[in-house]
């Protein structure tokens, strides 16, 4: 028997689902704005959590600046998460498994990336990622400084919307290898400061940003791209000269600077 839309088989309600909808998209086309060359042609991905079964995620090979709802899959977690745990599948198993994991059959498939977006998403507080090809973060992810602009801070409000340290992935395979190798990263970083990161960045690839707001996500991909570039233009100058870690744990703690984060919506 034929359903008439889709969303009348998610766990979401509706109203829910038709919001987190429209968050995603907003999201989807600041990410893929021209202007900020973050995402063009089909690059980078974004995701919404709907519920703990299942998640809304951009189909392979849609753009994210011109994203609309023909263009977004919901896809069960349950249906992918166990992937996590096996190695060696082919290329072809794992699609198999994207595409079973739609709720509706005549939706697009989902990115090879909703791997890892289906695990960022269970993380306590999490309802949004990003991720992005952004140029002024790869300049420094596809040069042998990638590890230090991860561990590294140079001005306070890079620590405000990006933390004080940023998850650092090696070049991993994308797809099942890199879902498996961000899941192992970011619990380590999750046992080491007690907290989510904002920031998750992939030698040789791209930026992942997640948090509880569409703004969160936004706030922590442009200020690592702002970063990035003011990285690049002190390293020209014999830099970047990093804050200390005294000076780093400060501007983390301090109270104002927690009000402005609530502000941000981070
Ligand atoms: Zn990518």
């Amino acid at each position: 028997m034929q359903r008439k839309t889709p969303h009348t088989r998610s766990a979401a309600p509706a109203s829910d689902r038709n919001e987190k909808l429209k968050l995603l998209l907003d999201l989807s086309h600041k990410l893929g704005d021209p202007a900020r060359q973050m995402a063009i042609l089909a690059e980078g991905n974004a995701s919404a959590r709907l519920s703990s079964e299942t998640f809304l995620v951009k189909a392979s090979g849609c753009s994210l600046g011109t994203l609309d709802k023909g263009g977004v899959v919901e896809c069960r977690a349950k249906t992918l998460l166990p992937l996590l745990e096996k190695a060696n599948l082919s290329d072809a198993e794992i699609d198999g498994t994207l595409l079973a994991s739609r709720l509706d059959a005549r939706a697009k498939k989902p990115s090879i990336e909703a791997l890892f977006h289906a695990w960022l998403l269970t993380l306590p507080g999490i309802e949004f990622v990003g991720h992005a090809h952004a140029p002024a973060v790869n300049s420094i992810l596809c040069s042998p400084r990638a590890m230090e602009f991860a561990e590294k801070r140079i001005f306070p409000d890079e620590i405000i919307c990006c933390d004080v340290a940023s998850v650092f992935i090696p070049y991993t395979d994308p797809g099942l290898q890199l879902a498996q190798a961000i899941r192992a990263q970011t619990e380590e970083f999750i046992r080491n400061l007690g907290r989510v990161p904002r920031v998750i960045l992939m030698e040789n690839h791209g930026i992942i940003t997640l948090g509880r707001s569409v703004e969160a996500v936004l706030s922590a991909i442009l200020m690592a791209e702002k970063t990035a570039k003011v990285w690049v233009g002190a390293a020209a100058l014999g830099g970047p000269k990093f804050m200390t870690p005294e000076h780093v744990a400060r501007i983390s703690g301090r109270p104002d600077e927690e009000l402005r984060r609530k502000m941000l919506k981070l």
